[in-house]
């Protein structure tokens, strides 16, 4: 796990995934509803890490963390909002970020190594990286971002922190940043000579503090007679993978719903059998415009790469920027409770499902961002200003810091080098 975890690709380019899924007890699960969220990231964590990290550290790095709460919100008696936008970026990227940041700081003291976390984003991911391993010693942190398509909060949560963070912004889109990523990891050169590794949700280290807090919904669900379904907002599909993998361990799962905006090149190969990857398109869930998820392998992997086995896990569905405006218009309108574009896009998705399905199922939905980050879209919706939270206020005041780049290896290699 520490060579997974520090390396984040494997040798051959390819994704890691547990060889083994352990199995949670009943016993276990039904113990989860008397913990606290770090007590249970160390029930179902130990199970990964206990070969490299001893019990009495991974309760430290939980206990750091997950320093916010995480409520489950009930609307109705079905649907439940499990608010995952408490951390400091304000987006549920902080439960990954924050406890990979602390696992790797504390594998590279270890080794004794310098390490340089490269990672690109298309919104969300930079922010969350760069606050979650800020003054981290012994790690250097490059964010690779698109030139104007992310938002001023977002920009301004990874280029105003200075210390060991750096902002590469790069002419380009996202699938350009991920590419070049990508490419430079399984550079030769690089490899040789400094020690690489990435942050995005393609980090196994990201993935296991995520399926924490899918038991952790259930173990709050006051009703939990019934499987659940989980409605999924996905862009790399690194939340759903979390999901599939607590499936594994145990959850009592009815269905993952994985709800996209426009870019649904996931939804299209459940209904269609084809995976075509194909440049994003810019929504207003812009941390969901991925032409190209980088989980899908995994998701094969854990589906023993049968289309059959996905479609019972997964029941998929994209929607319109118009769909997803109207959807927060209408909860706010129903439940006076203002949900952000991208856990909008998963309240369709739960929608579109009910009326397409026939039991009668409790759904939770991840709402995977504070509304307060797209106050512009959220007043285009439903009218109403919402305050923006006093740590995102204090970053939009700072000034900026990037260094721009053309979409070219060398110049990213020199950098990285220099
Ligand atoms: C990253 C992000 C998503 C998509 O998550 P994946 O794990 O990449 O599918 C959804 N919503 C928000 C707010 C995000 O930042």
């Amino acid at each position: 796990m520490r060579d997974a975890v520090l390396r984040g690709l494997a040798e051959d380019g390819g994704l890691y995934v547990p060889v083994e899924i352990p199995r949670l007890s009943a016993e276990s699960q039904e113990r989860m509803r008397s913990l606290a969220l770090p007590e249970l990231c160390i029930e179902v964590g130990r199970h990964f890490l206990v070969d490299d990290v001893a019990e009495e550290v991974l309760s430290k790095i939980a206990v750091e963390a997950f320093d916010f709460p995480a409520p489950l919100v009930s609307l109705t008696e079905t649907i439940h909002i499990l608010e995952l936008f408490h951390g400091p970026t304000l987006a549920f990227k902080d439960f990954g970020a924050r406890f990979m940041a602390r696992l790797m700081g504390f594998f590279v003291r270890e080794l004794g190594r310098e390490l340089t976390v490269l990672v690109a984003t298309s919104g969300d991911t930079g922010g969350a990286v760069a606050h979650g391993f800020l003054g981290v010693p012994g790690i250097r942190v490059v964010i690779l971002y698109p030139s104007g398509r992310v938002t001023e909060a977002q920009e301004k949560q990874f280029t105003t922190l200075g210390q060991n963070v750096t902002a590469v912004e790069l002419s380009g889109t996202f699938d350009d940043c991920q590419s070049l990523a990508k490419r430079a990891f399984a550079d030769s050169e690089l490899r040789e000579k400094i020690f690489l590794t990435s942050a995005n949700s393609i980090n196994i280290a990201r993935l296991i503090p995520q399926m924490f807090y899918f038991f952790w919904a259930i173990a709050q669900l006051v009703d939990r007679a019934k499987p659940v379904v989980f409605a999924v907002p996905c862009g790399n599909f690194g939340n759903l993978t979390a999901g599939l993998m607590a499936e594994r361990m145990g959850l009592p799962v009815a269905q993952f719903i994985a709800a996209t905006n426009v870019n649904d090149v996931v939804p299209e190969y459940l209904r269609s059998g084809h995976f075509c990857p194909r440049p994003s398109l810019h929504t207003i869930s812009n941390a969901m415009d991925v032409g190209n998820p980088s989980n899908f392998a995994r998701m094969l992997d854990l589906c023993n790469n049968d289309l059959q086995a996905m479609r019972r896990d997964l029941w998929g569905c994209g929607f319109s920027d118009e769909e997803t405006l109207q959807a927060m218009r209408e909860i706010y309108d129903r439940h006076r409770y203002v949900v952000d574009p991208h856990t909008a896009v998963a309240v369709l998705g739960w929608e579109r499902f009910r009326k397409n399905s026939t039991g009668e199922y409790p759904c939770v939905v991840l709402a995977t961002a504070h509304p307060g980050k797209f106050a512009s879209t959220i007043e285009r919706a439903i009218g109403v200003r919402v305050e923006l939270p006093a740590r995102l206020a204090a970053s939009l005041s700072q000034p900026k810091q990037s260094v721009p780049m053309a979409n070219s290896l060398a110049d990213l290699k020199k950098f990285l080098l220099s």
